[in-house]
């Protein structure tokens, strides 16, 4: 196979979920959610139906969920952002995580990211003809060392790529670590993508957007998505805030990669940015719970875990078990035990670093992680 993606295989995701419904396992590997989001959300989604809303929305996304987004990121951070010149909507994080790192590199360039790293970050660098330069973050917490992070940056860095709350591990960044990463992106004048598409899963403390620190707003795209906080992961409504200059270079990379789309469910994610307070609490109050269950659950079973600060995803060390290698052990876990995972060894560039690692998604139901529990208990 030729195509320039080759070298990175198939999705790790897909091949999972196909695994599950082969083996009509628990799927816990793909992270979405087996409830929906609030009714009267998917009922201002019908509205939109019934009122004709077909056609194309304008390229940079209905202006009506622009000013819900600015909204929101005055309400809850204090950042005081433009609709029509500082907003993007996409066609879910994964085209503002495209559109970014397309038009804010230059083939050669590097972007510095938080190692394990989602998979699209790599792919997309690849596809911009950029250099992914991994920082690992350190078990059993997966913290970053920021000296390490200052040492990963050469002439050529462009980017400092975070993800906070980060997907697999659930690690947050402090507070503390936000200010050097900041300080770093100062000091070398580096632009900063922010992938903060957990930022409403943060089970301690609020969520910080890196945007918000001094001197940050005008080097920083945020993004965010309406699947991980309205649990509407196939609606594929995402955005992307930051400074004019920078998201009309998002925007005119984006129109040429889906130009625009998802109209109903926009009119929608703009209702859903909306909700009173007691949806967010509720919502992460419920998420906590499950994480505890689960952080309980997987060690009784045997797994070494320790709970995630935030996302709906924790990380379990499966060499208690006397397993050595995380992707094999996925790919046995459907047919083994009737429940799926993701390895972490596709989230590092060295597949070896990882390899005793698992994620479990736990954004289900509490008796379908209950069942997935008795499950791996009986079949390890
Ligand atoms: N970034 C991270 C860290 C994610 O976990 C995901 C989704 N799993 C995305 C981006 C993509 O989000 P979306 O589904 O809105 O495209
Ligand atoms: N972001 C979700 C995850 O990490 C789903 C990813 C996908 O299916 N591409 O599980």
């Amino acid at each position: 196979r030729r195509g320039r993606l080759a070298a990175h295989g198939h999705s790790v995701f897909a091949e999972m979920s196909a695994l599950a419904e082969q083996h009509d396992a628990i799927n816990l590997g793909q992270g979405f959610p087996d409830t929906a989001g609030p009714d009267a959300i998917v009922e201002a989604a019908v509205r939109a139906l019934r009122a004709g809303h077909h056609q194309y929305p304008p390229v940079p996304g209905l202006p009506g969920l622009r000013r819900a987004i600015a909204d929101h990121q005055r309400h809850r951070y204090g950042l005081d952002i433009d609709p029509d010149r500082e907003t993007v909507v996409t066609t879910g994080a994964s085209e503002a995580l495209a559109a970014a790192l397309l038009a804010l590199t230059t083939p050669g360039d590097e972007i510095v990211a938080l190692e394990p790293f989602y998979d699209s970050y790599a792919a997309c660098a690849t596809l911009a003809g950029a250099t992914l330069v991994p920082v690992r973050l350190h078990a059993p917490d997966f913290t970053l060392d920021t000296r390490e992070l200052a040492a990963a940056i050469t002439e050529r860095t462009r980017i400092l790529l975070l993800n906070t709350p980060h997907n697999p591990t659930g690690a947050v960044l402090a507070s503390e670590q936000l200010h050097e990463v900041a300080a770093l992106a100062r000091a070398h004048d580096l632009l900063v993508i922010s992938d903060e598409v957990y930022e409403h899963l943060v089970f301690e403390g609020t969520h910080q957007p890196i945007a918000a620190l001094p001197g940050m707003f005008e080097r920083t795209v945020t993004i965010s998505s309406a699947g991980k906080s309205f649990s509407f992961t196939g609606w594929k409504v995402g955005w992307a805030t930051g400074p004019a200059d920078l998201v009309t270079a998002v925007r005119e990379v984006k129109q040429h990669l889906s130009f625009a789309g998802g109209t109903p469910f926009q009119h929608a994610v703009a209702d859903a940015l909306r909700l009173p307070e007691e949806y967010f609490t509720a919502a992460t109050d419920s998420l906590r719970r499950r994480r505890d269950l689960m952080t309980d659950g997987l060690r009784a079973v045997g797994f070494a875990v320790r709970p995630p600060r935030g996302t709906y995803f924790i990380t379990a060390d499966i060499t208690p078990l006397g397993e050595r290698d995380g992707m094999d052990f996925c790919r046995a876990l459907p047919s083994r035990c009737g429940v799926a995972a993701i390895p972490h060894q596709v989230f590092y560039a060295d597949p070896d670093a990882g390899r005793r690692y698992v994620r479990f998604a736990f954004c289900k139901r509490e008796s379908v992680l209950h069942q997935a529990l008795e499950r791996l208990e009986k079949g390890l």
